[in-house]
């Protein structure tokens, strides 16, 4: 599916016109994002962009993941595993499947129907949006084990100690 983030170039010029520091962590911390469809947490690119920059700090990934944020240019979303993770896609609209193992979140293009919400269920708000949360176990979670049923342990092997 397209990914309609800005190009690393692009960002930049936009941080620049909001009067935003542009430096070289930043543009890796850019690029990091757009190649990470897993919605990285900002602990995950903090480890990408350590691997070929050592010397950059956690507080710079949090500071610029937080202006690009309030520039509209990613959510930040709580699916519930347990990070802030942060989306890129904010130009078209979407849906998430969350692994309920390791957590990761892929961007869903479908059609849910109306989720409408009937008069007298919206309790006085002004409803502007609504997102649907797909929750399963991705391919690699599964691989590494093979029932899905976590919740039951193998029963133990008997008469064999
Ligand atoms: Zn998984
Ligand atoms: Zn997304």
């Amino acid at each position: 599916m397209y990914r309609a983030m800005r190009t690393p170039s692009e960002l930049s010029d936009l941080l620049r016109a909001h009067g935003r520091k542009v430096t070289p962590q930043r543009q890796r911390i850019f690029q990091a994002l757009q190649h990470d469809e897993g919605h990285p947490s900002a602990e995950t690119i903090y480890e990408t962009v350590r691997v070929d920059m050592e010397t950059i700090s956690l507080k710079t990934v949090y500071q610029t993941l937080h202006d690009l944020a309030a520039l509209g240019e990613i959510t930040a979303l709580e699916l519930g595993t347990g990070t802030v993770r942060f989306d890129p896609n904010v130009e078209c609209p979407h849906h998430h499947l969350v692994c309920r193992v390791c957590g990761e979140i892929r961007d869903v293009f479908v059609e849910v129907g109306s989720l409408e919400l009937p008069p007298g269920e919206a309790r006085g708000y002004d409803v502007g949006s609504a997102e649907v949360v797909f929750r399963g176990v991705c391919p690699a979670c599964r691989r590494a084990e093979p029932s899905t049923t976590r919740a039951a342990p193998a029963p133990l092997p008997s008469g064999n100690r």
